[in-house]
């Protein structure tokens, strides 16, 4: 196995501060960007995707094919995020299993698929296969991730936002000398309410930040620039990373039990938890041997479905010989496995359509 297997979560002990100046260096970058001379300036605005545009503005978009931006795909970019708005809910925050099931229904493929893996849930699945939580400090959990092999870092660290921490400190104040039972209950209500998040990955920053700042879900900086040629169609919803991190919060036992600790240590809306490295290691021997997959929706098990039935119908049709002159004979002869495979492509494709429209 990789590198992933043997100590992929580094050193502890620096965790808060080495985060705290990833995003401060982020938001730095971000704001010198935002700053830059007209002529210079590459970031489409609030204000510009409201209509304010100034014509003599040249900026590009990949929506429909790469060109210059005009007054319609303004338009269509305001269309976008009222549509993406209304699949989030709306609200402040966002439930762990809403992540995982709108990675699932609207996902933002990769222009370049590897292994066949093209969107963010299947790298979840394969690639991303470790997570702890590691400190926490009020309703801020800090997770680490396992990084891809091909990635240039180590590690990767996902911040959350528990949005419902202080409703469950409210609780915790009102019961009667409250138990590590009583912890671990409030905790598993708390993984299930609503949160919001950030990750330190390139993929957060440029395709999915201004979603969830739209989306009322950004746990860090809010991005206002619209993704005009990364992601026009403001497709998907979380990186690999953080849909990993949903998944375990949802179902990991060592979350729950941080979680338990963390409201265990909580007095007056406060408290502040942290692995040991020591802890740590023994942590993630005891997550390599949990596994968690990230768990497909009905309507990601049916992309899965009808994924695996163009596969198997393109490679039937590219190991077809071309058809021979057409005689009666063949003419009544029995379907070929292609013609099979494209029958059974197309009745999962109805299928889906007449579920989920799409
Ligand atoms: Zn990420």
């Amino acid at each position: 196995m990789d590198r992933n297997d043997k100590e992929w979560f580094g050193k502890v002990s620096g965790l808060v501060k080495e985060t705290k100046a990833h995003f401060a260096n982020d938001a730095r970058e971000r704001a010198a960007a935002g700053k830059l001379p007209k002529s210079q300036n590459i970031i489409l605005n609030e204000k510009e995707v409201q209509g304010y545009w100034d014509v003599t503005r040249v900026l590009e978009t990949t929506l429909n094919g790469r060109h210059q931006i005009t007054a319609d795909d303004l338009a269509a970019f305001r269309q976008n995020m009222r549509v993406a708005q209304k699949r989030f809910g709306g609200g402040a925050g966002i439930t762990a299993r809403q992540v995982i099931n709108l990675a699932g229904g609207k996902p933002l493929e990769y222009l370049h698929p590897k292994d066949g893996m093209d969107s963010d849930i299947d790298k979840a699945r394969r690639e991303i296969t470790r997570c702890l939580a590691v400190s926490a400090a009020n309703r801020t959990v800090r997770f680490i991730t396992n990084a891809s092999p091909e990635s240039d870092v180590q590690r990767h660290v996902v911040i959350v936002d528990f949005l419902a921490y202080e409703e469950a400190c409210a609780r915790l104040a009102s019961m009667y000398k409250p138990t590590e039972k009583d912890c671990r209950k409030l905790a598993d209500w708390m993984r299930k309410q609503k949160l919001a998040f950030d990750c330190d990955c390139g993929r957060h920053r440029y395709f999915f930040r201004y979603i969830a700042s739209i989306g009322g879900f950004a746990a860090g900086r809010k991005e206002t620039g619209y993704p005009k040629i990364r992601n026009p169609g403001l497709n998907g919803v979380a990186c690999k990373h953080v849909l990993r991190v949903m998944s375990e919060i949802e179902r990991s036992g060592l979350v729950l039990r941080f979680l338990t600790k963390h409201l265990m240590n909580s007095s007056e809306y406060k408290a502040s938890t942290r692995l040991t490295q020591k802890q740590t290691e023994q942590e993630a021997k005891e997550q390599a041997r949990t596994k968690i997959d990230v768990d497909p929706s009905t309507l990601i098990k049916a992309r899965i479905l009808l994924k695996k039935a163009k596969n198997a119908l393109f490679q039937a049709q590219k190991n077809t010989p071309p058809p021979k002159k057409i005689t009666t004979a063949s003419q009544v002869k029995t379907k070929s496995v292609a013609e099979k495979l494209s029958d059974k492509f197309f009745s999962v494709k109805n299928g889906l359509f007449k579920l989920f429209g799409k």
